[in-house]
């Protein structure tokens, strides 16, 4: 039975991949990998590894997480060095805690490889600091999946007020109703506001704006893409330092 190396892949920029991921990727015998992951990073590998593409698009499964489980599952019968590559970071919304449950349920060894994640690295690229001192104490990574209105929603919105940084992953569909519901808690308006696509490869595109006009500037950003809302995207006038 193999080893299953549950393995961030970064966000992007090749050179984002840690030695470790990079150690594995070159042992590995199968590599099972996502759309958000650089495919730069497969030419890494072996000759003679697999690639199985389980690759899915914001909410839009190519396979569904039971079968990717099941997938992970059945290579790591076969052979010996298993990596489930995962774009970002694998336990960042990346669904990595489902896949080690599933191994640990059928008795599959696996490490968990961090990677580092979109939701600080884009901001980062952009010239946006998720924390700065005097302007953002904290940062929160929120799913933007979910829409706002939703009646069983478990994001505590009422918790936005401070002027902590949020992060929202996988909102670019939803992003009118967050800056709505952000306004109606009670931010203002003219409230900073980033959308960054693409982050930390040569076709980033950063959009800057507030609640009430980014939904406008943003409109055809392609994915991925994130939403940044916090006084730290203002820093960006001084910090921007990546041109795409
Ligand atoms: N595990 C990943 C996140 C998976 S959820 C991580 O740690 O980065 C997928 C969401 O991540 C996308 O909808 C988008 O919001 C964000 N994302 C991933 N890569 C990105 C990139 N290069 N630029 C901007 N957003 C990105």
């Amino acid at each position: 039975m193999g080893m299953v190396y549950l393995t961030g892949a970064g966000p992007g920029d090749m050179e984002l991949l840690t030695l470790k991921a990079l150690r594995v990727v070159k042992e590995a015998d199968v590599i099972i990998y996502d759309r958000l992951a650089n495919p730069d990073i497969l030419k890494e590998a072996k000759n003679g590894c697999e690639f199985v593409y389980v690759g899915k698009e914001d909410g839009k499964h190519t396979l569904p997480q039971d079968q990717i489980n099941e997938t992970i599952y059945q290579n790591a019968l076969k052979y010996r060095v298993v990596v489930r590559l995962k774009g970002g970071d694998p336990f960042v919304f990346g669904r990595g805690g489902e896949e080690a449950a599933y191994l640990h349920k059928h008795n599959i060894s696996f490490e968990i490889i961090p990677g580092i994640t979109s939701a600080i690295s884009a901001p980062a690229y952009a010239g946006i600091p998720v924390t700065h001192r005097g302007v953002a104490v904290s940062f929160r990574v929120v799913t933007g999946h979910e829409a706002p209105d939703k009646e069983s929603s478990q994001i505590p919105w009422e918790n936005f007020k401070t002027d902590d940084t949020i992060v929202f992953l996988m909102g670019l569909h939803n992003l009118d109703k967050i800056t709505q519901k952000l306004i109606e808690i009670g931010k203002a308006p003219t409230y900073p506001c980033a959308v960054i696509s693409k982050g930390t490869t040569p076709q980033q595109q950063v959009v800057i704006g507030t609640l009430e006009t980014i939904v406008e500037r943003a409109q055809g950003v392609a994915t991925p893409a994130l939403i940044v809302v916090g006084k730290v995207v203002e820093l960006r006038k001084q910090l921007q330092w990546f041109y795409s």
